[in-house]
């Protein structure tokens, strides 16, 4: 298999992490050589501490050596499957599938791992629109279990099963669902993030304690402050503004003060502070 990701930030990192780590070929694609250098070194820190677990069946040597790091997007010419992990913006990714379907070849797969932006509407640029799926990895992608597996309108069933098949080889639970705003996860998730951030700014209570209510009340994980800040707040604020437009409804508007710590560049743990600092 010869596997491609389009940027090499938290996400794209990961999932060539994951797929060099399946025995995949992989090439990763990113704009500036210092930003795939920033990839680089993301991937050896998690392989170090995997293979201190005893978590690896090669040394991290091994697995990094089927990781190849590029500027240049022609390089995936000859792509079985190239995954995009960029900026949740849907101009910047129309445009960059617009370029990847003139280069992948005619039976490769292209795949978005947006957290919201339609599937659809990237599929009809790329001009391989059967060809087309969401792969919605979940953050870290080394730890975490889910892909989120999002049919387009035209998806065809061989892609699908494809995806779903490459997703199992990388170890994960793919589970899969339609083409709507949010997909599962992040409609359902998203808004409770939000409203966590709404408690704050009316001063229903401290950050610490909000989060403290929802992990020991409610058993999870990880309170949503917290999240919202691993998450990064652009990208929260990114996903509000998809659910609020493409379901039309109220209900998703995005916090004021989401939006303000945004303007203000505190973006959570990438940024140094959110509502925490780091
Ligand atoms: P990030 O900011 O860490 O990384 C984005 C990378 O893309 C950067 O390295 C940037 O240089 C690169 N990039 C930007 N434009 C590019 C272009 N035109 N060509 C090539 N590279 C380009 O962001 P991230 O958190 O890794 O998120 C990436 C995608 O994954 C987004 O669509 C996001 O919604 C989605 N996602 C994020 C999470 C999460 O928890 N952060 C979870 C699931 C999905």
């Amino acid at each position: 298999m010869k596997f491609g990701v389009v940027g090499a930030g938290q996400m794209g990192a990961g999932i060539a992490q994951v797929a060099a780590q399946s025995g995949f070929s992989v090439i990763v694609q990113d704009v500036k050589p210092e930003f795939l250098e920033r990839g680089r070194a993301t991937i050896q820190k998690s392989l170090a501490k995997l293979h201190e677990k005893g978590k690896l069946t090669e040394t991290p040597d091994e697995i990094m050596g089927r990781i190849r790091f590029s500027t240049d997007l022609t390089d995936f010419a000859d792509s079985d499957l190239v995954v995009e992990a960029i900026v949740e913006n849907e101009a910047i990714k129309a445009e960059l599938f617009r370029t990847l379907g003139g280069i992948v070849k005619a039976e490769g797969i292209l795949a978005s791992n947006t957290s919201s932006i339609p599937i659809t509407a990237l599929a009809s640029v790329s001009g391989r629109p059967t060809q087309f799926i969401g792969m919605h990895f979940m953050n870290p992608v080394p730890l975490m279990a889910l892909v989120e597996v999002i049919r387009g309108h035209s998806t065809s069933d061989e892609t699908a099963q494809k995806v779903i098949q490459t997703a199992e080889q990388m170890g994960k639970t793919p589970l899969t669902c339609n083409d709507f705003p949010g997909f599962v996860s992040n409609r359902i998730l998203m808004p409770m993030l939000n409203e966590a951030i709404q408690c704050v700014m009316e001063g229903v209570a401290e950050p610490e304690a909000i989060d403290g209510i929802m992990k020991l009340g409610m058993n999870h994980p990880m309170g949503p402050l917290t999240l919202a800040d691993f998450i990064g707040l652009d990208t929260c604020l990114a996903i509000m503004e998809v659910l609020h437009k493409g379901l039309g409804d109220d209900k998703y508007r995005p916090s004021p003060l989401l939006r303000k710590m945004v303007q203000a560049g505190l973006l959570g743990r990438k940024s140094g502070e959110g509502f925490y600092k780091y």
